[in-house]
């Protein structure tokens, strides 16, 4: 045995149940775990103030499901041909529609989201109508919904953590159970013994490149909206101690952003939402010059459908951004309402009303004619030029031949002219450990692994579609199945 995987003679903290990391997901296990009589503790990488990853900076809805045969049935429709085990499908279905009377249990307020559309985001698949979206708080957005849940566990005796970044489980050679974590603490390494049991809930690999290209399709690097802090620990984590993934290929993305050196987050741009007031029409092309894509098409979390399927957007990079002085002097072209995203809400980043800092900074580049702006970001000019007349054509006639585009066909005519560079963003990805319906973690020949579970976007469910508001829903399911069921455990030594 390796000293890095010996058994601790002593150790540094103890509880029952030890839950690595401080979202949605660690929020229900660790009160599920207590409630239950376990005394348990948080480790959370992230400084107190950026705890909460994905979920500090989501859209806040979550999914509370109203009848468990739709949402069986909806489910399966979700997971299509990349089909997931039917006593999974079970439990979630089951699972997701005790939601809001957990939630009110513990003094939560559910409210269902007001605004139409309902957000039913694949409305002809069997099932469909169980989708009910639900946030805590006035109005979705704006961490109301995470405000809860921090509450919830603040208002307990459940130790967090912060800065405790979880970097290896501590398993017994023979037996193999999971005993405890070695964590790190202030440039040291601590010891933390689980009793009980260990509940990864980390999230997902948004912030790994090299996990983004090995395993998300089709992309070389992609970059988060959420949480900075999820880089796939778990993921590497559960691998050494015999875990199988899946699902490492379904990812809530891409979107095309701006991502600058100086930022760890994306920034989304206004330009992407459609506006009847805004007059610009920008375009975007890939590295040969040429479009690729409806901009404005609303993909579904990132897909687009392709021959009766549904793919990911297509994303060639490096993108460029395409537009004119009416659209740029029409205001911020980023989308700064800090209601979702963590450039936003926790970067905050002022984007000056009238786009002048960018410019200053190099994130958008100008020129006083298309050809000219082609060789400021090393495109083939008489390629843009071509691409910039097409469109504009396309606007003239009010009908996008190329890729059938309704919104905003607005020329990019009135130089001097501007390119963004983007690149594929997302909100999260969806795959990590394999998970059994008791949320157990599994090796590839489908045993747990004793006394390891998960919750979360950490090997989530969700393996082809994805329904909005369906990842914290998840998290709370099995964020409580896992606290149960790792509450439940014999305590050893
Ligand atoms: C902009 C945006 C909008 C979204 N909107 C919605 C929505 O409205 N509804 C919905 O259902 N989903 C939404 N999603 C997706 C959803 O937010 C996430 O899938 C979900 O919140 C994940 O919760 P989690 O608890 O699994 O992980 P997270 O909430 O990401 O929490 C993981 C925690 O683990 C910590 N951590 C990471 N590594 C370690 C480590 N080694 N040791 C200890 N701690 C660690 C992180 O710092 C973080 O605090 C959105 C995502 C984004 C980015």
């Amino acid at each position: 045995m390796s000293q890095q995987n010996a058994v601790p003679e002593t150790w540094d903290v103890e509880a029952d149940v030890v839950v690595v990391g401080f979202g949605a997901a660690g929020m229900a296990a660790a009160v599920t775990a207590h409630e239950l009589g376990a005394k348990v503790v948080i480790l959370e990488k992230a400084p107190e103030g950026e705890e909460g990853g994905n979920t500090r900076v989501a859209g806040q809805g979550y999914l509370n499901t109203s009848s468990v045969d739709s949402a069986i049935a909806y489910l399966t429709a979700l997971c299509g041909p990349f089909t997931v085990p039917e006593v999974m499908v079970r439990v979630w279905a089951e699972e997701m529609c005790l939601n809001n009377d957990w939630l009110a249990s513990l003094g939560g307020d559910p409210q269902e989201h007001q605004h139409p559309p309902v957000g039913i985001e694949f409305p002809d698949l069997p099932g469909a109508d169980c989708v009910h979206k639900f946030h805590d708080g006035p109005t979705y957005g704006y961490s109301y919904t995470w405000k809860l849940f921090e509450r919830l566990v603040k208002e307990r005796p459940i130790p967090i953590l912060y800065e405790t970044p979880g970097r290896a489980l501590i398993q017994n050679d023979v037996t193999k159970e999971i005993l405890g974590v070695r964590a790190q603490q202030g440039g040291k390494t601590i010891t933390v013994k689980a009793r009980r049991g260990v509940v990864l809930t980390c999230g997902g690999f948004e912030n790994n490149q090299e996990m983004i290209r090995n395993y998300l399709p089709g992309i070389p690097y992609c970059y988060t909206s959420g949480s900075p802090y999820n880089e796939g620990d778990g993921i590497t984590m559960a691998m050494t101690v015999g875990a199988d993934l899946w699902h490492m290929n379904n990812y809530a993305g891409p979107s095309m952003a701006l991502k600058v050196p100086e930022i760890p987050t994306s920034f989304s741009m206004q330009a992407f939402h459609y506006s009847k007031e805004l007059p610009g029409g920008a375009i975007v092309v890939g590295p040969d010059g040429r479009r690729f894509a409806d901009e404005k098409f609303k993909t579904r979390h990132g897909k687009v459908p392709v021959n009766g399927r549904w793919l990911p957007l297509s994303t060639p990079c490096p993108m460029f951004m395409i537009l004119d002085h009416t659209h740029f002097s029409a205001g911020p072209l980023y989308d700064k309402h800090p209601s979702h995203g963590w450039t936003q809400i926790v970067v905050k980043y002022d984007w000056s009303e009238d786009n002048s800092a960018e410019l200053a900074k190099g994130w958008i580049r100008k020129a006083d004619s298309i050809e000219a702006l082609a060789g400021v970001v090393g495109l083939d000019p008489a390629t843009l030029k071509d691409t910039v007349a097409r469109w504009n054509q396309a606007c003239a006639t009010k009908h996008d031949e190329q890729f059938g585009r309704t919104l905003m066909l607005n020329p990019v005519a009135n130089g001097p002219f501007y390119a963004i560079e983007l690149s594929p963003s997302m909100l999260n990805t969806q795959g990590g450990p394999r998970r059994n319906e008791r949320a157990q973690i599994v090796r590839p020949d489908g045993s747990p692994i004793p006394r390891l579970y998960s919750a979360g976007e950490l090997g989530s469910i969700y393996s082809y579609l994805y329904q909005g508001t369906g990842n914290i829903g998840e998290c709370l399911a099995f964020g409580r199945i896992s606290g149960r069921n790792a509450a439940a455990e014999a305590v050893w030594g």
